[in-house]
């Protein structure tokens, strides 16, 4: 597996930083995925600067972001021919405030992720939480310093799905239905919550309580109601079933929900589509059975 790596500024500039926390809590479990990482030019030279990753064959280095670093990352989240040149999706930890986290290549990259239904992972929570679900699926045993991010019961889960995305949230939900239903709470934004209450009840949750608190429906500002929730540290994971084929009149509700995790990027999960959130799930429940 490889993935593409980029951090803002902020995110490499001392050891302290987002870059380094993620990988002092993941390096084990990157050289035990063997995970390619794909990193741009001066997030690779601060990596490598930090003496972080050292003899690791498979961190590569591409060109700096004015050189098309990040470009490239896109066109290989796409695909191109070669085996060599294709990437399983991308991490990038975003500064909300660094004007390069909403540059065209940095929308594409998120974009063309979602569009192929790969990972990105724009915090130091989504990051480790997808290694340690790799690790999960790849057969490694449990690692304690993830129990965290599986802690369910103390946590208030996020659902939201576009229109024309419903149907897949709505599968989504049945089929994972118990392991949803661990979360101490779960909100959505308004028709995707309705949605998902009546397929609750229909599943014998009772009558009288919502299974999902609804937030005003998206257009109306549900996401950024929800957005202040991951900012005061009341939500701690989003599934966010994104539609990216049509234009969106609350294009910047959608941004401002995306960019409030990466201001919590320690404690905010966020996954931005069916096959990712689908794998997260069936990790989640064997990781539960392992750690009984
Ligand atoms: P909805 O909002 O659940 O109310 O449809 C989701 C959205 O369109 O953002």
């Amino acid at each position: 597996m490889r993935l593409g790596l980029a951090a803002n500024k902020l995110h490499h500039a001392n050891e302290n930083a987002a870059l380094f926390r993620w990988l002092r809590a993941c390096e084990t479990g990157i050289r035990e995925l063997r995970l390619g990482l794909h990193a741009v030019g001066r997030t690779h030279d601060a990596i490598a600067a930090a003496g972080m990753l050292r003899g690791y064959e498979p961190l590569k280095r591409y060109p700096y972001g004015r050189d098309g670093g990040l470009m490239k990352l896109v066109a290989e989240v796409v695909g191109l021919e070669g085996a060599e040149r294709n990437l399983d999706g991308a991490i990038y930890f975003i500064d909300p405030v660094d004007p390069s986290s909403v540059f065209p290549e940095a929308t594409a990259l998120k974009r063309q992720c979602v569009i192929h239904g790969k990972p990105f992972l724009s915090t130091v929570a989504s990051a480790r939480d997808w290694i340690e679900m790799e690790r999960i699926h790849a057969g490694f045993a449990p690692d304690p310093g993830a129990d965290g991010f599986h802690a369910f019961e103390a946590q208030t889960l996020a659902l939201i799905a576009h229109d024309a995305m419903k149907p897949r949230m709505l599968e989504f939900a049945d089929t994972h239905f118990d392991l949803l239903s661990r979360f101490q709470r779960r909100v959505a934004t308004g028709t995707t919550g309705q949605r998902l209450n009546e397929l609750a009840w229909s599943r014998g949750w009772p009558a009288d309580k919502p299974w999902a608190v609804r937030y005003h429906s998206g257009p109306m500002g549900g996401d950024a109601q929800i957005a202040d929730l991951v900012l005061e540290g009341r939500c701690q994971r989003a599934i966010f079933f994104e539609d990216p084929h049509v234009a969106r009149q609350h294009e910047a509700d959608i941004q401002l929900l995306e960019r409030a995790v990466t201001t919590v990027t320690d404690q905010a999960v966020c996954s931005t589509s069916p096959l990712v959130a689908q794998r997260w799930a069936e990790a989640a429940k064997r990781r539960a059975r392992l750690r009984e």
